[in-house]
């Protein structure tokens, strides 16, 4: 049972690190604490609370998630400070040993987090417990992680952030997250409809799908990605749906030929490729080759001719040889994408690409970064290009008083109406307009009301 007058008046603060999987669930904590009379602290105000849901995905992520804490120990004098997320499960007792951290719970724990921040702020109260020395932990092995936490991120009423899926199977040689968020598992079409009807009856209009590896959905419960898109496309009021992140093996031609011709998916798909090179690629332990890929893309872009295409892509992975990188810039060239998110690897302890021999150093590793952020920035731009001119659909956004508004097409073109034209009413709402030339920083196509 949780004792919500325990609650009343207190104040909370939340810093989220790594994926839009950790926004989402964050929201929905705040949310719930929300419900139970909890305020988000205002700036430069104390909390009583910190919440702090944690990232593992590089080195860089862990040094900044201990950063984030101390931080908010530092700012926060007598807070009771909660950590969680893929950094508190993989170094649950590190974390419990950081001064000022009172309770810290790993990825099973994570659904009940009200719960034992309940119960242990009730041992705190009642003097039971102080918060000095190690934290209370709770943490299970990866393989005991079950547990799914419903979650709809609500902090921007034009996006909304749906997690359907949790956990991997998949094990590539140089990911932890399978250890951190434990195997694939998910909730059923049944919860996900409902949860997006309740975005749509709040006015929502957009919704993106998260989860770990999404194409996975239905390993737990039997159903389908492919039926769970079906269901959702029927959800009367979402007028748009995105789908994060879908493994290239996991993306079948139905579920591309559905996306062609649903009601609200959108042409938009972000792909991680990783490497172009099959010898990387094999060496990832990755399940699919170029050609697979290939296919994919131009699968997408025969059903889909103005799809945009978002590729993850990591440089300097252990074993990429130079003539491989070479393939994987060629291979990337070749193909109909829009835009590549370029990773830097990033050595993780535990990890099985630590037995690879052959190690990239980090100056042939930024070099390798900023050739492909440059053919990612030409192939960005032709894209926005060849649309200057067209008419286009645009979900706005909220923009403050005397500044321009932005907001996305169907194929995601980021789109900015001048200050000028902005109107408090286009916020979170679909607007017709022509596309012209790019903005100013290059950032947006300005948009030209009709
Ligand atoms: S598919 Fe590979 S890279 Fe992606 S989460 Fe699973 S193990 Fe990690």
């Amino acid at each position: 049972m949780i004792d919500t007058a325990a609650f009343q008046g207190k104040t909370a603060r939340f810093y989220t690190l790594g994926c839009k999987l950790n926004f989402s669930e964050t929201s929905t904590f705040a949310r719930t604490l929300y419900n139970m009379g909890v305020r988000e602290a205002k700036k430069g105000e104390q909390a009583d609370i910190c919440l702090i849901n944690t990232c593992s995905v590089t080195e860089v992520a862990d040094h900044k998630c201990r950063q984030v804490i101390h931080r908010m120990v530092r700012q926060n004098p007598g807070a009771f400070v909660i950590v969680t997320g893929c950094y508190a499960q993989l170094e649950s007792a590190a974390v419990a040993g950081i001064e000022g951290v009172d309770l810290v719970l790993g990825s099973n724990e994570k659904a009940d987090l009200i719960q034992y921040l309940s119960d242990a702020w009730n041992k705190v109260e009642a003097g039971k417990e102080t918060t000095e020395g190690q934290a209370e932990y709770h943490s299970v092995r990866t393989k005991d992680i079950r547990s799914f936490q419903a979650s709809c991120s609500r902090g921007n009423r034009t996006r909304y952030f749906l997690k359907v899926q949790d956990g991997c199977n998949y094990f590539c040689t140089y990911c932890t997250i399978p250890y951190a968020r434990g195997f694939s598992r998910n909730p059923t079409i049944a919860s996900l409809v409902s949860q997006a009807e309740e975005a749509a009856r709040e006015g929502g209009k957009e919704i993106v799908l998260t989860g770990v590896n999404i194409g996975d959905f239905g390993e737990t419960t039997g159903e389908s990605f492919l039926d769970l898109v079906k269901a959702l496309d029927r959800v009367e009021g979402i007028r748009r749906f995105r789908i994060s992140s879908l493994e290239p093996d996991l993306i079948d031609d139905d579920l591309i030929a559905y996306c062609a011709r649903s009601r609200a998916f959108m042409p938009h798909f972000h792909i991680p490729l990783q490497s172009g090179s099959d010898e990387v690629l094999k060496l990832m332990h990755r399940r699919y080759d170029t050609a697979l890929f290939a296919h994919k893309i131009r699968f997408i872009k025969e059903m889909m001719p103005d799809a945009f295409i978002g590729v993850d892509v990591m440089v300097g992975s252990r074993g990429e040889r130079p003539e491989y990188f070479e393939d994987c810039y060629r291979f990337l060239d070749s193909l109909p994408v829009t835009q590549l998110h370029v990773f830097p690897y990033s050595e993780r302890p535990g990890t099985s690409a630590l037995s690879i021999p052959y190690v990239v150093d980090d100056r042939e590793k930024k070099r390798r970064a900023h050739r492909l952020l440059k053919l990612s920035d030409e192939k960005t731009r032709a894209f926005y290009a060849a649309r200057i001119g067209q008419e286009a659909d645009v979900l706005f956004e909220k923009a403050a008083r005397g500044k321009a508004m932005h907001g996305f097409t169907d194929n995601y073109i980021r789109v900015e109406l001048p200050p000028g034209q902005a109107r408090e009413e286009y916020d979170n709402q679909i607007v017709r307009v022509r596309l012209g030339g790019f903005n100013f920083d290059q950032s947006s196509l300005k948009a030209e009301l009709l």
